[in-house]
């Protein structure tokens, strides 16, 4: 335990008015990738609306007087539909709360924040918007994965493996896609990665490409399954969700750089 109580957090943090709502993100999962700003966020709400996927440590922090609404999927129930999350958060800002809308990594990626930010804007509700790590970026950090790597590729592609309707997105060029994006991490692609498999590698992909599924990332339960672009199928039987698939000359870093399985367990 290292932590020191008498930190001084930084000079002018924004004060959290009432009426107004702050979606933010909340990471991957390990409590220590929180903002600082998440942090102030979680300091002064007066309710927060959070997701399936925020850690129970990361609402630990809030007031204890907050009052916590939970807004994502539960022992298989359907979650809220997306209107009736944007409809609370208006209600409850017009009742002149401080409203703090925590959602699981960067609320702008895959996490249908613009949805919510747009209803807030259509309703006349101030906001602010605190960014956090996604999941692509933290859970490849944790696997010891760089996400770019010189001379091993000069670009980065995230992408969803599922579409609005549930099914593989074909609004995608999948061809494209296989060509011109040597490391893909891929979101929500547990449920179809067969059929991503099969569309990257019709595209032109090696089928021996290296693969790293990243599950539970940052998390204690965190595990790494590696293998290929022809192997993930089989592979994926090993990982539950939620799990990151990362695609790509960068996957075979981690053999020289997982720090994580390195640490001594008590450092974890
Ligand atoms: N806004 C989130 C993404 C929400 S979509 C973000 O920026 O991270 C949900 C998907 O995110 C999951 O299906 C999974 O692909 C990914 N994800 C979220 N948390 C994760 C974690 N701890 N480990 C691995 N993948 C995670």
């Amino acid at each position: 335990m290292t932590w020191q109580a008498n930190i001084t957090p930084p000079r002018n943090l924004p004060e959290f008015l009432p009426g107004w709502v702050w979606l933010v993100g909340a990471g991957p999962g390990d409590p220590g990738l929180m903002t600082l700003h998440g942090v102030n966020a979680l300091a002064q709400a007066d309710v927060i609306v959070y997701d399936a996927l925020v850690d129970t440590q990361i609402l630990d922090m809030a007031r204890p007087e907050a009052e916590r609404i939970y807004a994502g999927k539960r022992g298989g129930k359907p979650s809220p539909t997306q209107r009736s999350i944007s409809e609370r958060l208006i209600d409850l800002a017009k009742e002149g709360r401080r409203v703090l809308r925590l959602k699981g990594g960067d609320p702008f990626v895959f996490g249908r924040g613009g949805e919510e930010a747009l209803a807030l804007v259509d309703a006349g509700i101030p906001f602010r918007v605190v960014p956090g790590v996604t999941a692509g970026i933290g859970g490849m950090a944790y696997a010891g994965i760089p996400a770019t790597h010189r001379e091993a590729n000069s670009a980065v592609t995230f992408v969803t493996g599922h579409s609005v309707t549930g099914d593989v997105p074909d609004n995608l060029d999948w061809q494209a896609l296989a060509k011109g994006a040597p490391v893909l991490i891929f979101y929500m692609a547990i449920k179809h990665i067969g059929e991503i498999s099969r569309r990257l590698r019709d595209g032109g992909r090696p089928a021996d490409e290296p693969v790293a599924l990243i599950a539970s990332a940052t998390t204690p339960d965190q595990k790494v399954v590696t293998c290929t672009l022809e192997t993930m199928e089989e592979a994926a039987k090993q990982v539950a969700p939620p799990a990151i698939v990362a695609i790509g000359p960068v996957v075979e870093l981690r053999k020289q750089l997982d720090w994580l399985s390195a640490l001594p367990t008590s450092a974890e």
